[in-house]
């Protein structure tokens, strides 16, 4: 059994990642400042008695004898965190040190959740580890993307200069139930439309990209990275490697809808909205052993499950 820090604003990935290490016999600390997120994901975790829940902010210090560190904690919604663009510089900066400094302290293992935005509006098709990135440093989205990649240049810095147990992980757009209705999301988005019988938004046309990953996929991939032994801390993509215009995700929400009476209208593109993401995931294949399993239609359909309850 291992103690377990995860670092979260309480909703999707953070209560999915609780649940599997809780399983497995698991200690785990919660931390959150509930920012942008509410407990009510979490009230059957609490009736566990190996999970603890700590009301804190990781732009403050934290001290605690655990074994592994998950530091996800950062809004990952552009309209979330564009609208706080100062509080999340803070939690990708502040967060990551305070998170380093305690897994230096007491030796853990620290994973990094880390994101595809590090490529920005990515100009190779698709994106390997090694790609260097196409970011803007001073338009709305850099609050996240370039702090993000200051993150990663710091967890290297603390294995470089005090041989921290660090793992990089970089995420993709992922879904799944217990996502925020309110997320602002294209998924959480088109389902919710097609469920209440509004437009469907789609931005810019159909030649906007994205791959989509299952929250399953992405839990083994992030406790694959965590868990293996040969050392390896680069950072690695965790994506499927499927990709689908945005027209093609409103259609398959519609057809698995049948009774939603949406129609696609388009709107304009935010600014600096990458137009094509898909991972180039060998890596994570080579050294974790890991591939995505579940296809983007039988993820979808227990997904529009779980937000059916909204409605
Ligand atoms: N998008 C859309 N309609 C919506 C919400 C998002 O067409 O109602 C687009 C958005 O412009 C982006 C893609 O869907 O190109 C994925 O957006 P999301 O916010 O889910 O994640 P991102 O990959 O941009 O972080």
């Amino acid at each position: 059994m291992k103690k377990i820090l995860i670092t979260w604003w309480a909703w999707f990935i953070w209560s999915h990642l609780c649940k599997r290490l809780l399983d497995e016999w698991n200690e785990v600390i919660c931390l959150d400042n509930l920012f942008t997120g509410n407990k009510s994901n979490i009230y059957e975790l609490e009736k566990n008695p190996k999970f603890t829940f700590i009301l804190h902010d990781i732009t403050q210090p934290f001290w605690a004898q655990v074994d592994e560190i998950y530091n996800l904690a950062c809004p990952a919604s552009p309209v979330h965190y564009q609208k706080n663009p100062v509080e999340t510089i803070k939690t990708s900066l502040l967060g990551a040190i305070n998170m380093l400094e305690l897994a230096t302290k007491v030796k853990a293992k620290i994973l990094q959740s880390s994101t595809s935005e590090v490529y920005g509006d990515p100009n190779i098709h698709p994106q390997p580890e090694s790609y260097r990135w196409n970011v803007n440093i001073i338009w709305p989205r850099s609050c996240y993307d370039e702090w993000k990649r200051a993150s990663e240049t710091l967890f290297m810095d603390y294995y470089r200069e005090f041989e921290t147990k660090i793992k990089i992980i970089r995420i993709f757009n992922t879904y799944g139930p217990n996502m925020n209705p309110e997320d602002w999301r294209v998924i959480s988005n088109f389902i919710m439309q097609a469920l209440r019988n509004q437009n469907i938004t789609i931005y810019w046309d159909w030649l906007q990209t994205r791959s989509f990953q299952y929250i399953d996929d992405l839990i083994n991939g992030m406790v694959a990275m965590m868990e293996n032994t040969n050392w390896f801390i680069w950072p690695v993509n965790i994506w499927t490697e499927f990709e689908f215009s945005m027209k093609e995700l409103a259609e398959l929400v519609l057809k698995l809808i049948p009774e939603s009476t949406s129609k696609i209208i388009y709107e304009d593109l935010p600014i600096d909205d990458p137009k094509q993401r898909r991972a180039d995931n060998r890596l994570a294949k080579e050294k974790l052993w890991w591939e995505p399993k579940i296809w983007l239609e039988e993820g979808l359909v227990k997904t529009i499950e779980y937000f059916r309850k909204f409605i």
